[in-house]
């Protein structure tokens, strides 16, 4: 009799053993460093401190009592000047790579093969042109024409690998996004961690909160209208096995399925401190703070409340 449902999933991202900042059009980017070398690694394996790192970002911004006041989209540019986000970010994109955006803004990629428009997710501005789109992720090389689109087939424009290595590390450096030239504006690397952490905590409000029914509708319909979406598999073998292999076009679509599975496998392992907010990999099922003094901080606000009853 089979007890226990256990998938044995698979799944595989490429990251740069460095990455660096680079600023381009007062853009500030990270890419790979000229002398790294690609890395192919398994997200889910990690998938906790994933979610994790991504949404200690996320608390960093949601803290920030400006943002409420202000145009987000230039919030998060002037984030990305300050030294304190470069560092998270920098940090989060050397430990797994990054998001992948170039694969996740496009609706679909007819307009790498043929002279199509190109539509936008609706996160990205949708009067975008193609090569505006491709400028903003790629790296400004001087071998690079940018006078002419580039195609599926214009590796060697913008790999900046050579077909060994390309060969040594399977299939997935064949894609645009793992070229040496692929960068990502950190703004958008923060933006992303922002509306991770702002979906958990919605979710934590429509499960635990004391909301109103109107209010928990509002709060059902934000989580149905989550973008989870482009995610296909396929079977997979690894050592003998056979594995249910998850096919991510993005880093940042994987994430989204992270989160999703995190919420729904009955375990929740990342939480949101129940004190402070931050981001915490639970140690076991009952845990509901982050840290100790946080755990003694809510004791003390909770004794105080039945006092003043
Ligand atoms: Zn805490």
């Amino acid at each position: 009799m089979i007890k226990e449902e256990k998938i044995e999933f698979m799944s595989k991202w490429c990251k740069y053993s460095k990455y660096k900042i680079e600023k381009n059009n007062n853009i500030l980017y990270v890419l790979p460093d000229e002398n790294a070398v690609p890395i192919t690694y398994d997200p889910f394996e990690i998938k906790n401190d994933i979610l994790k790192d991504l949404m200690i970002i996320g608390e960093m911004v949601n803290g920030d009592e400006t943002i409420k006041f202000t145009n987000t989209n230039l919030t998060y540019e002037a984030k990305s000047k300050t030294k304190e986000f470069q560092k998270v970010v920098l940090d989060f994109v050397s430990k797994y790579g990054l998001l992948g955006n170039f694969r996740y803004f496009p609706k679909n990629f007819d307009f790498l093969e043929k002279d199509n428009e190109i539509s936008y997710s609706s996160k990205l501005d949708s009067s975008l042109s193609i090569i505006d789109f491709e400028q903003r992720y790629f790296w400004p090389d001087k071998k690079i024409d940018w006078s002419k689109k580039m195609t599926v087939n214009d590796l060697h424009r913008n790999s900046g690998l050579d077909a060994n290595l390309i060969q040594v590390e399977g299939d997935r450096l064949n894609d645009f996004i793992f070229s040496k030239n692929y960068a990502e504006p950190i703004s958008e690397i923060i933006d992303f961690a922002e509306s991770v952490y702002v979906t958990k905590g919605v979710i934590g409000t429509y499960l635990y909160g004391n909301l109103e029914p109107d209010l928990k509708e509002f709060y059902a319909e934000t989580i149905l209208n989550q973008e989870v979406y482009k995610i296909n598999f396929k079977y997979g073998i690894e050592n003998g096995k056979i594995k249910f292999q998850w096919n991510f076009h993005s880093l940042r679509a994987a994430i989204n399925a992270m989160l999703l599975l995190n919420e729904t496998n009955g375990r929740t392992e990342v939480r949101l401190c129940k004190y402070c907010g931050k981001p915490f990999i639970a140690e076991n099922l009952k845990a509901e703070y982050d840290t100790t003094t946080c755990r003694n901080k809510a004791n003390i606000a909770n004794t105080r409340k039945r006092k003043n009853k």
